[in-house]
């Protein structure tokens, strides 16, 4: 039995998922006559009450899109220190769009409508850049799958408007969040510009990511995404995954959080364990105690099968998601209880 908690991007897709991307009906979608992406689009687009949708091959694209279609070169994104556009994309903000990034010290990856305010450069002073664009992250993946209190995105939107900022959201695991917190995907589609979300993460579809967004931003992406190298063709095999995915997965991940939970537990009662940061979703970041060795408890895990992240600086990752079964959830719990670890 292998035990892989390194990421929800893991997960391969079943026999009933595969049987929903052999039916799929294609066409070229780069002409837009891919009936299943059109489907997904449409699906999506609704979902979030938002004017439109357009299917990208991976989530960094799609948020280097946004990213592109909200600024001009020179000028300025604000985020917390932990983004993944600013980590986790090759620095693709400053290769695609020419774009510098004003990064804020927020709280587990999540910044206030006050920090966003405090890092807002006047127009009208010439000499700094012109900041142009706010990216929030939800759930924050590098903050430990920690979900945005709904209200302080209001609250962000709203300084938005006073400053003529664009506002979009990188929701790779907004699934996660949607689950964990009750709230629907309507609530977002109302309050920002553009929204990205993955179907290859939690939901488990092999890949795939979309942009949803109001029509005057979404004109752009079809523009853009071809600049990137993103038009695809009878793609729709993998836009039925996606579809399947929504259908089937979505809701199921209220276990991946549990489970998360229950990991969180058994290890804030290891002996090697210093600390444990609070689950929200289905990321669990731990520290170990300053005399165990990590990368020797990482090996000892290995050689059991199982295989977590380090994230540096003594933070170390598990992901829960799909193929992570029951049988595995136990097996681990019983070992992280035993003294074998
Ligand atoms: C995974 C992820 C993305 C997109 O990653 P890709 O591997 O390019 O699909 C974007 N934002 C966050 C927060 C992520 O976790």
């Amino acid at each position: 039995m292998i035990i892989d908690l390194r990421s929800d991007t893991l997960t391969k897709p079943t026999p009933e998922m595969l049987q929903a991307m052999m039916q799929a009906e294609v066409g070229d979608d780069v002409y837009k006559e891919d009936p299943t992406v059109n489907k997904l689009e449409e699906h999506i687009a609704h979902l979030f009450g938002m004017d439109a949708a357009l299917y990208f091959p991976t989530g960094s694209m799609t948020n280097q899109a946004a990213i592109k279609i909200h600024t001009q070169p020179g000028e300025q994104l604000i985020a917390d220190k932990y983004a993944h556009v600013y980590n986790y994309e090759g620095g693709g903000v400053s290769f695609n769009s020419g774009v510098s990034c004003k990064l804020v010290d927020g709280h587990r990856g999540m910044i206030t409508a006050e920090q966003v305010e405090e890092n807002i450069n006047p127009p009208d002073f010439y000499h700094s850049p012109l900041t142009s664009l706010v990216c929030l992250e939800n759930t924050t993946n590098k903050g430990g799958g920690a979900c945005y209190d709904f209200r302080e995105i209001v609250k962000i939107r709203k300084v938005c408007d006073e400053h003529g900022l664009g506002l979009h959201l990188d929701g790779a695991r907004l699934w996660n969040a949607l689950v964990a917190t009750d709230e629907s995907p309507k609530d977002y589609g109302e309050v920002f510009d553009t929204i990205s979300v993955c179907l290859s993460k939690g939901l488990g579809a092999p890949m795939g990511s979309v942009l949803v967004g109001k029509q005057k931003f979404m004109d752009k992406a079809m523009r853009v995404r071809k600049v990137l190298g993103g038009g695809m063709r009878q793609v729709g095999f993998m836009a039925a995954a996606g579809l399947y995915a929504l259908e089937h997965n979505w809701q199921r991940m209220a276990e991946d959080h549990r489970k998360a939970q229950e990991l969180a537990t058994a290890l804030a009662a290891h002996a090697k364990v210093a600390l444990v940061e609070p689950v929200e979703t289905n990321i669990l970041i731990f520290k170990l105690r300053p005399e165990v060795d990590e990368l020797k408890f990482i090996q000892q895990l290995k050689e059991k099968q199982i295989f977590i992240s380090a994230l540096g600086k003594g933070k170390l990752r598990m992901v829960t998601h799909y193929d992570y079964t029951d049988a595995m959830h136990a097996h681990l719990l019983d070992l992280l209880s035993s003294k074998n670890l």
